[in-house]
């Protein structure tokens, strides 16, 4: 029987690229389906943080195994940011134009390009909970380039490739990108339990 865990997530996206990597292993079960349709508070000034506080909101209310994740576009020549504040970047109405813009202008005039975007997932499984990471390397162009994805991927070129996520295509950008290096490291866990 496969097993069932809630994706702490009103994310579509994110929902199909977790979907379609865990494929027939887990039967996923969104917010949604469990009749959650609060936006769980991301109020940690940390990636790890924020994925706990969603997985133990799911846990404490439904008493359902569950993982959540959190990810955060980490920028060399700005000390990290956006980071953990990547969503809210240039306002509370999360528009991810106006993020990209932003990232852009921050940018003008600086020749170091390199970024890396960071998923953190915290698992809640059978009362213990676990924490898997996936990092990817790459460069932030300066102009948006492709229309697949979601968030920053038009301006972002993972490393040893020429195409932004945007323009690769949703099915190698899940085969490659942080998320799904995490999410690899999730199913091999639950592999072995
Ligand atoms: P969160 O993990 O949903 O909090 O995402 C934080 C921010 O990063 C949001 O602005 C998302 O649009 C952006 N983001 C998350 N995952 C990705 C991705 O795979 N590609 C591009 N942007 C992303």
């Amino acid at each position: 029987m496969k097993t069932k865990l809630v994706f702490a997530t009103n994310n579509k996206h994110k929902l199909r690229e977790v979907s379609d990597i865990l494929k027939d292993k887990i039967e996923l079960l969104s917010l949604s389906d469990i009749h959650c349709n609060v936006d769980i508070p991301e109020t940690s000034n940390t990636i790890p943080g924020n994925a706990k506080l969603k997985a133990q909101y799911v846990k404490e209310h439904y008493q359902l195994n569950c993982f959540a994740d959190d990810t955060g576009l980490e920028i060399d020549a700005l000390n990290g940011a956006p980071g953990v504040y990547s969503a809210r970047y240039a306002g509370e109405s999360k528009d991810s134009e106006e993020n990209i813009q932003k990232v852009l202008k921050e940018l003008e005039g600086k020749t170091n390009r390199k970024a890396q975007f960071r998923t953190v997932i915290a698992l809640i499984y059978n009362e213990q909970e676990y924490l898997f990471e996936g990092i990817i390397k790459g460069e932030i162009i300066k102009e948006k380039r492709g229309n697949s994805g979601f968030g920053y991927d038009p301006i972002f070129i993972p490393e040893g490739y020429n195409d932004t996520f945007a323009e690769m295509g949703d099915e190698i950008k899940n085969k490659i990108s942080h998320r799904a290096i995490a999410v690899e490291k999730l199913c091999n866990f639950l592999k072995n339990q």
